[in-house]
This record gives C-alpha cells, structure tokens and sequence, in this order.
C-alpha cells in the first residue's frame, strides 16, 4: 500500500531528489486509474522513512513501520467519509442512517490546525494527504487555501486530483503540479498480468491504458464491454428508442459511463477519419460502421455535451433524467444523416 507502483518509480525519485527545497502542497494529478492517489502515499511515506533507499520508503524503518499501520503521528488523511469507508477506515456501522459523506469538509480541515502546533517526530516532515481534492466543497477548499497561504512550518500537503479544473483556481495557485502520465502499456500489462488479470490488453484498451481502472473493473467482475456500449452499438446502427440504453445507464455511475461515452466518441471519430478505434479494437467492425454514416457536426455537438456532462457528473442532481436525455441525444447524434 506504501510502493510506487512500477511505472511511478522513476518520475518518483526525481520528485522527491529535491527534497531540500520542496515545495509546501504538492498538486498530483493524472487521468482516473493511473494511481495519483497511490503515488501521494507512497510519497508521505518515503517523506516520513527515517532511511530512505535511493530517495523512497525503506518499508522497514519505525516511521514506515507506523505508516503501514496508519498510525504515524506525523501523517494525516484527509479524505471524504464514503473513502474512508470503502478502505476499511473508517466503520460504516457507527451509523447506519446516514449515508457516509463524499465530500472532505470543513470540520477536517479545522481538525488539523492543533496538529500544525506539536512538534514532529524527530523533527522530520509532518505530512497532509488530501484525496480526492475534488471532494473538498468550497468552504473546505477556501479554509484550506487560507492554511496554504500562510503554510505551517516543516509541513508538506500532498493533493491529489483526476481534474485539476474542477478545483478552486486560486487553491490550485497555491501548489506546485505534479502532473503523471499514462503508463507505457507494456507496463500496464505487465503488471496487470501479474495481479492474475485474464483479458488484460481488451481491458486495460477499454480503461483509456488506466491500469488501476482495468484492474478495479476486472475485480468487480465487470464485462469488458460494458451493457450499456453494447447498446449503444446496436442501437446506433439499428433502431430503438433509446429506453433500454437509458435503463443500462441507470444502472451505472453517470461519472463512469460520461467517461465512457468521451472514449467512444475518440473512437468514432478516428473511425470518421478512416483509422482504428483506440480504446475498443474490439468493436472496431460496428463502430467504423457507425463512424461511415454520421454527421461531423452533430457528434462535435455531443462531444461538447459530454465534456460538460463530464464536469458535471459528479454531482448529477437527477441521474436518471441524465441517462434518459443521454441515450436519446447521444443515439441520435450518431444516425446516419
Ligand atoms: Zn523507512
């Protein structure tokens, strides 16, 4: 839990090479499943390794010893109460009405202000991990800002983010970014492969190369054609009214199919342009038969509408009239002229 993962290994030791002259809040962030969130862990704790091998964690060490067991005094999760849940963290039973949290709040943010006032462990680096940054709502992001302006002392923030657009511009001023890149596949599959994935070139192709997201959607038994692509396909090219794929949509994440529907639409438009499908080589019979009949503007048209539904989805306000108004003009958008 406290490694790089393979391909952060590299870019890891020149980040943290200039140790001496860190900046005070760390902006991480990459596209969904690329491990932004792994890579600020395993960052707080090779700051915190009393004896740091080649710049990262020791894995041995007192410090990274309580790290692992999520206890270092020096270390601290920031994190929405729904995360902290779905890590074991935090005890879902305590009470059952409420459902947990999926915003960071202000109380969190408050809660550190003490913690800036004790001494660190052997004077070392006091560490603030704060995921997803898109959780903070805006008076948890605007009393965060307010701390980062007059940054305590010895203390690093770690942020990590998938859309640093969706985040307060001015609190994004505040931190240095650490952009990651899209593993090498060859990377990815390798180690996919290792975790037992079978499919794991169809999957990780379907992810967009995000190997964290193959390996999430392996585990939960998800098919590598999602229902509602299969759908899609069909009723793009036949006909329907768009009901099924609106009921297939239901069913999921808006922010998951949005995403998924950007991919597609990539794909469509490489098909337009005569090319092969990047994330679906596995469909590339149906959809180069879709990209050969449809109008350039309607699916630039859609292209917008995703965009902004993917800003949006986080916090649908109604999913299901999403996925009804989806399926409808999404299906329309790509019948032939
Ligand atoms: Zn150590």
């Amino acid at each position: 839990m406290m490694d790089f993962l393979p391909w952060q290994q590299a870019p890891a030791r020149r980040w943290l090479a200039a140790r001496e002259r860190f900046a005070h809040a760390w902006l991480i962030h990459g596209r969904p499943g690329c491990g932004q969130m792994e890579f600020a862990l395993a960052g707080a704790a090779s700051l915190l390794c009393e004896s740091p091998r080649d710049g990262l964690a020791c894995g041995e060490c007192q410090a990274c010893r309580w790290v692992a067991a999520g206890n270092h005094p020096d270390l601290r999760r920031i994190r929405p109460d729904a995360q902290a849940v779905r890590e074991g963290a935090l005890d879902v039973a305590e009470d059952a009405r409420k459902q947990p949290s999926r915003e960071i709040r202000i109380e969190q943010i408050r809660g550190l202000l003490p913690w800036f006032n004790t001494a660190t462990h052997r004077g070392g680096w006091r560490v603030a991990l704060l995921y997803p940054a898109e959780s903070l709502n805006t008076i948890a992001a605007n009393a965060l800002l307010k701390i980062l302006e007059e940054p305590p002392e010895h203390t690093v923030f770690l942020l990590s983010a998938q859309a640093p657009d969706r985040l307060l511009p001015t609190l994004v001023s505040r931190c240095r970014r650490l952009p990651l890149a899209v593993p090498p596949a060859a990377e990815s599959l390798a180690w996919l492969e290792a975790q037992g994935v079978k499919d794991a070139a169809a999957r990780l192709a379907a992810a967009g190369g995000a190997p964290l997201l193959a390996l999430e959607q392996a585990r939960e038994g998800r098919p590598v054609v999602p229902d509602w692509l299969e759908l899609f396909l069909d009723q793009a090219s036949g006909g329907g009214d768009g009901a099924a794929l609106a009921d297939a949509l239901q069913a999921g994440e808006p922010a998951d199919w949005v995403d998924g529907f950007q991919r597609l639409w990539l794909d469509l438009s490489l098909g337009a342009h005569g090319l092969p499908p990047r994330y679906h080589p596995g469909q590339a019979a149906r959809i180069a038969a879709i990209a050969r009949n449809l109008d350039p503007a309607a699916l630039a048209r859609a292209a917008d509408w995703l965009r902004e539904q993917w800003r949006l989805a986080r916090h649908a306000l109604n999913p299901k009239l999403l996925a009804d108004h989806a399926a409808r003009t999404l299906l329309q958008s790509v019948r032939p002229r």
